[in-house]
């Protein structure tokens, strides 16, 4: 691909695609607002679960496929990367107090249908005493029923944005830092980049101004060290009104999440949610007691108006890449594939047969 490429947003898309373009011989740069750490992208904020079928609760269809190509491409991508990023497919677990069993089989109901129209997924499994204690021996005193969600994944969101870092400089693209690109439409962006043959709007939420309906949806997640606990595996606890999971990382380090607030208030995280989620927390795992606090984020997950991604060309060679909404780490592969062809052969069969477009 012989072609200056201008991409704006240095966030999860942003690296995924300026790299691909590069190692396919564009010259690329990379504009973001903000600085390498990606301090107030989402990206930086997530639990990167992959959980096609757990997340197929409240998402369509195509989201779940994209998701399971997805975790496929996952370890291939990763396995191109100059430095180690932390990938783990032990399946979900899925947990609820007896009280919540009407939520847990509202839950199971919509994961199952979801497995008949796809029964290429491998199949929910319905965990009983011995089995959920031989799974995971951590929850074993305090939970005598669970579902099995095997196959899917998470991975560490950090590692990877470091290591997409590393790749994007070896690699000799262009690297812009504290570089905000305000432009409202394609003219702008011409006028902004004349010589860029093409330009790729990642900005996430700061896409705004080039796509009103965009909005965000908040989420609150706590990052704790718990050398004492011992989970293995991301696990979902069913509630009526604060659901949440835990995601163990590598280290001792568990991120805990639950709250979906339609703002786009970017406000520290407030008490209530807080105890709501270190409560629920604690009542999965009594070692979450001695666990040490190591930050406490907001963030804003970029949202389109029916919560699904979307490519859109803004005008002759722009491309717009957004709506990841709470699923970019889930389907990011699988969108990166879909703007590539876009990009690379000005058609894409697979953001048709995913409807990103
Ligand atoms: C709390 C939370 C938990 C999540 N958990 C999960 C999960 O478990 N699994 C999952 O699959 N997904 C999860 N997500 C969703 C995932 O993080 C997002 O879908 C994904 O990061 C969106 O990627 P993006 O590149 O579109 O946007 P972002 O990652 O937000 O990147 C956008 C980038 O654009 C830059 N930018 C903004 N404005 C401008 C501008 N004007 N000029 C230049 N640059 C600009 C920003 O600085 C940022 O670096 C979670 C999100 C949140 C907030």
């Amino acid at each position: 691909m012989n072609q200056d490429v201008v991409v704006l947003g240095a966030g999860l898309m942003g690296r995924l695609l300026a790299l691909s373009l590069a190692r396919q011989g564009a010259r690329v740069q990379l504009h973001d607002a903000h600085g390498p750490d990606a301090l107030h992208s989402a990206a930086r904020a997530a639990a990167a679960m992959l959980a096609p079928l757990a997340e197929s609760a409240i998402t369509e269809l195509p989201v779940v496929r994209m998701g399971q190509h997805a975790l496929a491409r996952w370890p291939e991508l990763l396995a191109t990367l100059p430095a180690p990023v932390y990938f783990q497919q032990a399946g979900t677990l899925i947990l609820w107090h007896r009280q919540d069993q009407a939520e847990a089989q509202r839950f199971e109901a919509l994961v199952r249908r979801t497995h008949a129209q796809l029964p290429e997924l491998p199949a929910p499994e319905t965990l009983h005493r011995e089995r959920l204690a031989a799974l995971e021996p951590a929850v074993a005193g305090r939970f005598t029923q669970g579902l099995y969600l095997p196959g899917e994944g998470q991975l560490d969101n950090r590692q990877l944005l470091d290591a997409l870092h590393l790749a994007l400089q070896e690699a000799g693209v262009q690297l812009h830092w504290h570089a905000p690109v305000l432009a409202r439409d394609a003219a702008e962006l011409r006028s902004a980049f004349p010589q860029a043959g093409q330009i790729v709007d990642c900005r996430g939420l700061g896409a705004q101004p080039a796509w009103p309906a965009l909005r965000g949806v908040r989420g609150e997640v706590v990052r704790l060290h718990a050398p004492g606990v011992q989970l293995q595996r991301p696990t979902r606890l069913m509630h009526p009104r604060y659901p949440i999971y835990i995601a163990p990382k590598q280290d001792g380090v568990f991120m805990i999440g639950a709250t979906e607030i339609e703002t786009e208030d970017l406000s520290p995280a407030s008490v209530r949610s807080t105890l709501e989620l270190l409560s629920a927390a604690y009542s999965v795992d009594s070692g979450f007691a001695e666990a040490r606090i190591l930050e406490i984020t907001a963030q804003a997950r970029p949202t389109l108006p029916d919560n699904l991604p979307r490519l859109r060309t803004l005008g002759p060679g722009v491309l717009q890449v957004n709506g990841l909404y709470r699923h970019g780490y889930l389907i990011a592969p699988a969108v990166h594939d879909a703007a590539l062809q876009w990009l690379t052969q000005g058609e894409s069969p697979l953001a048709r047969q995913w409807g990103l477009l």
